[in-house]
């Protein structure tokens, strides 16, 4: 059970004000989301639409609010306002209020609870527009991968130096191996793909996905995010071509997979992963 698991019990109001926060946070993932790729400022201009580039008035503003009162429709134009951005808020908002009651196994054995919560709450936010992104465009940014790794670091090293300097030098040693076998793994590992299957097999964007949830993870809480990812990727890839959504070789984005892999992994533990995957007994 979570070290807060009591405090939330008496104090409700806590995970109120983190939900209406983490909403707030998904309105600006979901900025980050569309303009990142389409290299335009992530602060400037102020929201706008789309379509007629008008901008949005302060209450259209509000996470989730804004666009029921405009209905999913542009006041100006009419253009449709995709559901996505009520969804991302919303997810982001649940995601802040699951980090409340995470139980990471990778950052030592007694870690300061509300810096695990404010780690897990960056580290799902971080992961969310990269899957966005990846889902849209097939990329994975190298920027957002490479400061989401750095990062890791930085958190692993605050929580870890915060139970002591040795748990910090070796949390933080252990992270950055981790990140490295993350990275290298699965360069190695598209490169053999590659040059068996005669087409690219993974993204290069994967790779670096990968040694961004090693630094937050640690080396088994990587193991187990592959796990997973691997095998949920190649059960909906497989469901996705029979029912005709995907081409024979129609590539499909790894990314969201390692991603909502890592999260579980963060989420619930690893031994809570292992048990389920047999891998303890
Ligand atoms: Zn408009």
């Amino acid at each position: 059970m979570s070290a807060l698991a009591p405090l939330l019990a008496t104090s409700p109001a806590i995970p109120v004000v983190v939900a209406l926060l983490g909403a707030c946070l998904g309105s600006f993932l979901n900025v980050v989301a569309w303009r990142l790729p389409r290299q335009e400022s992530i602060i400037l201009p102020p929201s706008h639409c789309p379509h007629c580039g008008s901008r949005l008035r302060w209450f259209e503003n509000v996470p989730l609010l804004g666009w029921l009162i405009l209905r999913g429709r542009c006041a100006h134009c009419g253009a449709p306002i995709s559901y996505r951005y009520p969804l991302v808020e919303l997810l982001t908002s649940g995601l802040w209020v699951s980090a409340l009651l995470a139980q990471p196994s990778a950052m030592g054995s007694q870690p300061q609870p509300w810096l695990l919560v404010v780690a897990g709450g960056l580290l799902l936010s971080w992961l969310l527009p990269l899957v966005l992104i990846d889902l849209d465009r097939l990329w994975l940014p190298e920027p957002l991968c490479r400061l989401g790794l750095l990062l890791g670091l930085v958190v692993t090293g605050v929580i870890g130096f915060e139970q002591g300097g040795e748990i910090g030098r070796e949390l933080l040693f252990h992270h950055l191996v981790a990140a490295g076998v993350g990275l290298i793994g699965f360069e190695t590992v598209s490169a053999t793909a590659h040059k068996a299957l005669g087409r690219p097999a993974l993204g290069l964007g994967d790779a670096k996905l990968a040694a961004l949830l090693g630094a937050w993870l640690g080396l088994t809480g990587l193991g187990i995010t592959v796990i997973l990812a691997v095998f949920a990727g190649a059960v909906l890839g497989s469901v996705g071509r029979l029912i005709g959504l995907l081409g024979r070789h129609q590539p499909f984005p790894f990314g969201p997979f390692l991603a909502a892999g890592g999260a579980c992994v963060w989420l619930l533990g690893n031994d809570l992963w292992l048990a389920v995957l047999g891998l303890v007994w």
